[in-house]
């Protein structure tokens, strides 16, 4: 469908016009348009542009360059009856983009997502009482008369619906004129949230984290506030208080969250605190939901937003406060396209939109944590979780001390399996954690040494036994799980090392054989076209207690509300705590707490082993102890040592391509240009973690800066030099989070 045309009323004859429209691609800048005669199109006015031989969308971004001829210039026409982008998301736009070194088309491609929100609304026919009085008149013709009494306007089927008639009925009223049509909007309107609808009655340490955060909307400033509590502490409450006071004083709230997953428990307890539910916007919605989403938003209809870290780029005209809950979850960092952060981007547009920005975690991060220790962020704590329930006990299993055991147990430990059999005695439930996908992480034949690898990526293949199949977690190659060596061809000498959720599951079935368990993993769940859906039934059944042991990965450390959980096991603590990434100990032990933090939510005390080789790592330490904060500084303390972020900065180039000699060589052409500059240091080329991935090489470099040093007119600088072929891209991480 073609966008609709503003008219043109032909005898205006006012000089034409020129601006500088920016399109949604990667292109260097805006292009120049001429506007129609006569038309004022401000920054931020969406137009249809010509390019090439197609149309696109645009939206005018300045004054024009000048410098083509008038003739040359194509006519961009701005969109009737659609409001501008406002302001704030374009010079938010501008700013994600000089910052993460993209073209400013490229952010705003991310902004328009939803292109079928500039196309015309279509209209639905609906009907409501005409002046016509019906010749006969029966007992079903009164009912539909008088449900149309309220001046509504519904539909064939709604009518027939409301009155409790057949649709047959309602015709012969509309044939008879006494309903008469009526058009309406495509979608029905967002209902508005009330935010006196059913407020809690909050604590001490709740109540004026509350108060404090009120004053801050009250405020109409920028701000930003670390809201940190234990998990339960009822942080959600808490900035649902600021959400109130935000909406009653008519302004927009975004609310962002690390997970799709998450969103949908969400929404139903947004609905039992303000009535009704939010606007949602991530990638599982529909396209005719995204254009609903997204005008509402647009025309201020939508007064609350839920969503993924897309979310920050939709075109709040009035938006008054921002929320990033479990801020320091990896998830908010985009990885692919443009390369950005949305918990730090939603800083960025909290400073321009000039409101407060709340940051909600059990286990902010590092930076996070700093800036709320300098004062930077206001540091609001919520010391205890509400109500009971107090605090799991945290206990270490050291497993060097468990070998050499009588039984066959691999991955479950004699200490873990007796809490196990008396939690469930004790007609409890418990969680198993082991943060990998699948049956064995590697399998090698036991004839020939050789190991099971992609050809596409620097991976090894993963089994899946119930699926019988290796499979590759990066790049989704896969094969039946053979019975030989591909290499030496030996039958039957293929043999699987180490343990995934399944395995784990498989040896918990066997000491276990009458107790109900389900594995939780992203790929049972999510990935086997199965959709969130299933994921929420499992969830269901460990709620209503169908399922006594819930087996799984990182996917159920989250979120989730079990009263009668009181055992977590973790089968690997040391896993991912060592593989030299900057911030593998901070993820390892947020990861680690948030899956404590499920057990012992009521009444019923908690219980969590830690099944570990080094009992005496400083993570472990700090999860048994429950000591954070001295782990926090410890961490800092090297950090800012080794003067890496946030006491220093970092930026890393990707290499990537099909030619692995050709990405080599331009890694290495980079390396050499880089310019020297005081107070930077440029590591690299090496290969990335994934050298291989879906095929392509891939070679990284990173440079190292003090605090004070321009990285991004560094990097800009540096990539002027190097001339990159077609065939190779390489990409800017500012700020890289992991290594990968
Ligand atoms: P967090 O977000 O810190 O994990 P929540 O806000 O989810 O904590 O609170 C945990 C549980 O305690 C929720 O079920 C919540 O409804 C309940 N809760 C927290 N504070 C209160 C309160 N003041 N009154 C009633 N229930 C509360
Ligand atoms: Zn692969």
């Amino acid at each position: 469908m073609r966008p609709a045309r503003l008219k043109q009323e032909a005898v205006i004859l006012a000089p034409q016009e020129r601006a500088g429209v920016l399109l949604p691609l990667p292109l260097a800048g805006a292009y120049d348009y001429k506007l129609p005669r006569g038309v004022n199109a401000p920054r931020g006015t969406v137009v249809a542009a010509p390019l090439g031989n197609r149309e696109t969308l645009g939206v005018v971004w300045g004054a024009a360059e000048g410098t083509v001829g008038d003739n040359r210039l194509k006519v961009a026409e701005p969109l009737e009856g659609m409001p501008a982008l406002p302001a704030g998301l374009c010079d938010f736009i501008d700013w994600v983009a000089d910052y993460t070194i993209n073209p400013p088309g490229a952010i705003l491609a991310m902004a328009l997502r939803s292109r079928g929100a500039f196309e015309p609304e279509s209209l639905r026919t609906a009907y409501v009482k005409g002046d016509a009085v019906p010749a006969k008149m029966s007992e079903a013709r009164k009912r539909v008369l008088a449900v149309s009494e309220d001046g509504l306007a519904r539909s064939v089927a709604g009518l027939a619906e409301d009155a409790n008639v057949s649709t047959a009925v309602v015709r012969g009223l509309i044939a008879a004129g006494a309903l008469v049509t009526t058009q309406l909007p495509e979608f029905s309107a967002f209902k508005p949230p009330d935010p006196d609808f059913a407020a809690p009655n909050l604590n001490d340490d709740q109540a004026q984290a509350a108060a404090h955060l009120r004053d801050a909307v009250a405020a109409g400033n920028f701000s930003a506030s670390l809201l940190d509590g234990v998990t339960g502490s009822g942080k959600t409450e808490v900035y649902f208080e600021a959400i109130a006071e935000t909406l009653r004083r008519g302004r927009q709230v975004l609310i962002m969250l690390p997970e799709i997953a998450l969103t949908v428990q969400f929404l139903e307890r947004f609905a039992a605190r303000f009535g009704v539910r939010p606007a949602e916007w991530h990638s599982d919605l529909t396209q005719k939901e995204r254009r609903r989403t997204y005008r509402a938003v647009m025309k201020g209809e939508a007064r609350v937003v839920v969503g993924a870290r897309s979310s920050l780029f939709l075109p709040f005209p009035e938006l008054g406060l921002i929320i990033v809950d479990e801020e320091h979850e990896q998830a908010f960092k985009q990885q692919d396209g443009a390369i950005y952060h949305a918990r730090d981007m939603a800083v960025v547009r909290a400073r321009i939109e000039k409101c407060p920005l709340i940051l909600a975690s059990a286990t902010p991060s590092l930076e996070t944590f700093i800036n709320a220790g300098s004062g930077r962020y206001a540091h609001l704590k919520l010391a205890a979780r509400h109500g009971v329930a107090e605090m799991p006990k945290v206990e270490i299993v050291d497993l060097r001390r468990q070998q050499g055991a009588e039984d066959n147990a691999k991955w479950l430990s004699a200490p873990l399996r007796k809490a196990m059999a008396q939690t469930l005695a004790a007609g409890e439930q418990a969680m198993l954690f082991l943060n990998r996908r699948g049956y064995a992480p590697l399998t090698l034949c036991e004839a020939c040494g050789h190991k099971l690898t992609c050809p596409n990526c620097s991976s090894w293949l993963v089994e899946h036994r119930y699926r019988k199949r290796l499979a590759c977690h990066q790049c989704g190659y896969e094969i039946a799980l053979p019975t030989a060596c591909p290499e030496c061809k030996a039958e039957g000498t293929l043999i699987a090392c180490g343990p995934g959720v399944e395995r784990v599951a498989e040896e918990f079935a066997h000491f276990f054989p009458g107790a109900r368990y389900a594995i939780a993993s992203s790929d049972t769940m999510a990935s086997l076209h199965t959709g969130p859906s299933e994921m929420q039934a499992t969830i269901r059944a460990m709620a209503k207690r169908e399922i006594d042991v819930l087996i799984g990965t990182q996917i159920i450390a989250k979120g989730h509300h079990f009263p009668q959980l009181t055992l977590v096991g973790v089968i690997d603590a040391d896993l991912g705590g060592s593989d030299g990434d900057l911030r593998a100990r901070e993820r390892t032990f947020q990861l680690l707490h948030q899956v404590s933090g499920r057990a012992g939510r009521a009444e019923k005390p908690g219980l969590v082993l830690l099944q570990t080789r080094n009992p005496t790592d400083a993570v472990i330490a700090a999860l048994a102890s429950g000591d954070r904060d001295s782990f926090y500084a410890q961490e800092a303390e090297f950090r800012s040592r080794a003067g890496a972020p946030p006491y220093g900065r970092l930026a890393a180039i990707i290499v990537s391509g099909y030619d692995g000699e050709q990405v080599r060589q331009i890694a290495r052409a980079l390396a050499k240009a880089a310019p020297a500059a005081k107070d930077v240091k440029v590591w690299g080329p090496t290969p990335a973690f994934y050298a291989l991935l879906r095929g392509q090489t891939r070679e990284r470099l990173l440079v190292q800066a003090a605090k004070g040093v321009d990285m991004q007119a560094y990097m800009r600088a540096w990539l002027s030099l190097v001339k990159i072929p077609n065939q190779v891209r390489a990409t800017v991480d500012v700020d890289p989070i992991s290594f990968y």
